[in-house]
């Protein structure tokens, strides 16, 4: 039965939210629990059991991180509030990015016990670029060692931010049974995972009226009307309170912190209540930006419904029933069986079936607007990360920065009958993960897999096997490399062939050049002007190039970044060809960047190593045998944190060493930090490492 229940809610009562957190900080737990208190599923699962509902794939289970931003959606106090699942794990950083760019607020999941991690750092700030409002739940209230108020140091410390105090913790550790709420002057207790509204305990009553202070102090630094209504000594009402959190948070000037405990269901309602409060609705955000795709001129899109429909592809699964992506739309209107334009490929595609999603249940839609998150079916060639729109309006949203790959290795079948069923299965796993590259073996002709890391690669291994039951194995992982050039180099090319027939002959003059900061691939500019080369020619001088970095002069690595500017040339009315130039232009850069000075780049790594106090020496004494370069060091009562810049060569099997060297008690994060020249006595034969 088709439905139009959401297209009926008014549109300020959308919110879309992602939460995101460290792994392990509780982010499955608790949105199982806001499903089940919002009468989305009527058992609790436990991420123990390995059957909760937003971890549907098994791979996910079985690590216990959710890998895929899962859409889920469920009803609060007359709101719709779709969640999507943000991965935890800094490998899959391309993932976090793309679901920041389809949510509209953030939920912060941080353990009691912890408090700030290095992998909820590296989320905090993607969610500072892309300017999403945020609030904090500090979970684990209940665990032994749990610090409500050491975490809101933490959080204005360690992320820079301006943490709220809205909330106060009744009892703690295994005592911990509720929260006061400072904007409302209530508490809630909560006894066999049900909720009670009660008046704030005699014992607490103080703190929170000082709290409630303290907030409203705050505020006024923050907000005009808080001001004066602060300066005039008057009583700032809940309602009011409410408005000026909402406007703070809103514009990303402070982050209203709650705490809980997800495990034992403490302290969900309040969060749903202050989701639906002060996250923003879809109609609160600011436009989207991109590019006409035929002009090239700067656009923008406002929420609007009736603005020309504007999107992008938030997630691709390829299913049993073919493709699946699931679309954010920020402007216009969707409705079944309509065609959308794909800009990045100028193509045409038709939506089928338009879907609101609940994790593994579905319900049809005849249509859907600006605002909404939905499934279709039906759009065979998209890619995550893409942009879809009114073919009569096209506009190109500004790219997601898709990082490129920093390891690889050979993918084999254990059993050779698999072979063709494992290239399109990885070249359907490549489409759903765009981070996720194949390539051949030059030599070998073996299937090359890339990816953000070991981790990324040994998840794909997992999930071949247990979503496709392809079994494979990896080779040992090397590092990409990749070269450049770092000076200007000048040549004149000419490709003469005489072989009898139509010859060939092509003429280039080409400046090479190093990239500008920020540029990757190639750019190329023609100077051409009075027909030197007839225009018909000079793309197929573009394409030459584009096809010659991706080898490299000293090693074959590909060209990080090239500038190519086409001076001059000449051709031949019947011997030269589009493959002529295309040629001249492959020969020209190969015998040009020898001379531009080429080195080659290894990927570097942000490395954050927490350890106990009596294992930092080993831990650095270790890092620096691996060319680290210490960038930092801070310390406090659970450890010292160690920030370091290490090369992605050196960091295979750090797992086991630093577990070794600290008796298993410290943990680390890595995330892609950026190239550096890499040693000029490496040996790059092979590209094996270890
Ligand atoms: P995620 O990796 O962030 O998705 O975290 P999970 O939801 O998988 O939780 C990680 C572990 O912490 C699991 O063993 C949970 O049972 C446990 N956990 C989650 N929330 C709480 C909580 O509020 N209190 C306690 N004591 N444990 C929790």
């Amino acid at each position: 039965m088709t439905r139009h229940y959401i297209n009926t809610l008014p549109r300020d009562t959308l919110r879309n939210i992602g939460i995101m957190a460290h792994v392990d900080a509780g982010k499955t737990t608790l949105t199982e629990r806001i499903l089940f208190n919002t009468g989305r599923i009527h058992k609790i699962g436990d991420v123990h059991h390995g059957n909760t509902t937003t971890d549907s794939r098994s791979v996910e289970q079985k690590h216990g991180i959710t890998i895929s931003a899962a859409a889920t959606s469920c009803d609060w106090k007359g709101c719709h509030v779709t969640i999507l699942d943000t991965p935890g794990h800094v490998d899959f950083t391309i993932e976090v990015e793309r679901s920041l760019r389809v949510l509209d607020g953030a939920v912060a999941v941080f353990s009691a016990v912890a408090g700030v991690e290095p992998q909820s750092e590296t989320v905090w700030h993607q969610a500072d670029r892309y300017d999403v409002p945020r609030l904090c739940f500090i979970n684990k209230m209940d665990s032994l060692g749990a610090d409500y108020l050491r975490c809101a140091d933490m959080i204005r410390d360690q992320l820079g931010a301006t943490p709220l105090i809205v909330q106060l913790p009744i009892g703690t550790e295994d005592s911990f049974r509720g929260v006061v709420d400072i904007v409302s002057m209530t508490a809630w207790l909560w006894q066999d995972m049900q909720a009670r509204e009660v008046a704030i305990p005699q014992e607490m009553q103080m703190a929170a009226s000082d709290a409630r202070s303290v907030l409203i102090e705050q505020l006024a630094d923050l907000d005009e009307d808080c001001a004066m209504l602060w300066l005039e000594g008057q009583d700032v009402s809940a309602e009011a309170l409410n408005g000026i959190i909402r406007r703070v948070c809103l514009a990303g000037q402070a982050a209203p912190v709650l705490c809980g405990s997800a495990f034992r269901n403490i302290g969900v309602q309040p969060l749903l209540d202050a989701i639906i409060a002060w996250c923003p609705s879809p109609f609160d955000r600011p436009p989207v930006k991109g590019i006409n795709p035929e002009t090239g001129a700067e656009a923008e899109r406002s929420p609007d419904v009736e603005a020309p429909l504007t999107g992008l592809v938030a997630k691709v699964q390829i299913t049993k029933f073919g493709p699946m992506a699931t679309l954010r739309l920020y402007s216009g209107t969707l409705a079944k069986g309509q065609n959308v334009l794909i800009p990045s490929d100028m193509a045409t595609e038709r939506v089928g079936r338009i879907l609101r999603m609940h994790a593994d249940q579905s319900q049809d839609m005849d249509m859907a607007q600006a605002g909404d998150v939905v499934s279709v079916t039906g759009l065979k060639s998209v890619k995550a990360g893409d942009t879809f729109c009114d073919p009569k309006s096209p506009i190109l949203l500004d790219g997601l920065t898709c990082p490129d790959p920093v390891i690889e290795a050979v993918i084999e079948p254990v059993s050779s009958t698999d072979q063709e069923k494992l290239g399109s299965t990885l070249a359907n796993m490549a489409r759903e993960d765009p981070s996720l590259r194949l390539s051949s073996d030059p030599e070998t002709g073996q299937i090359l897999i890339s990816g953000m890391g070991e981790l990324h690669l040994q998840i794909c291994l997992e999930e071949l096997f247990e979503s496709y039951g392809i079994k494979a194995q990896l080779g040992r992982p090397r590092v990409a490399y990749r070269e450049a050039l770092t000076s200007v180099a000048s040549i004149d090319h000419t490709l003469r062939k005489q072989t009898g027939g139509p010859g060939q002959f092509a003429r280039i003059k080409l400046r090479l050049e190093p990239p500008h900061e920020g540029e990757s691939g190639l750019v190329f500019e023609s100077e051409i002007t009075g027909g030197s080369i007839p225009s018909d020619y000079i793309p197929a001088v573009k394409k030459g190039l584009e096809l010659a970095i991706q080898e490299g002069p000293i090693n074959g690595f590909p060209l990080i970044g090239l500038r190519a500017v086409l001076e001059d040339g000449a051709f031949h009315p019947n011997d030269s060809s589009a493959v002529a130039f295309e040629r001249a232009a492959r020969d020209a850069f190969r015998l040009a960047a020898l001379q531009a000075k080429p080195v080659i780049l290894e990927p570097l790594m942000r490395v954050e190593v927490k350890s106990p106090a009596e294992h930092v020496g080993s831990v650095i004494g270790d890092l620096s045998a691996r060319r680290a370069q210490i960038v930092g060091t801070h310390q406090d009562k659970t450890g010292h944190d160690i920030t370091a810049h290490v090369p992605l060569a050196e960091m295979f099997g750090y797992v086991g060493k630093l577990r070794s060297l600290s008796s298993g008690r410290a943990t680390f994060s890595m995330v892609f930090e950026g190239y550096s020249k890499a040693p000029t006595n490496a040996d790059y034969t092979n590209k094996q490492v270890n």
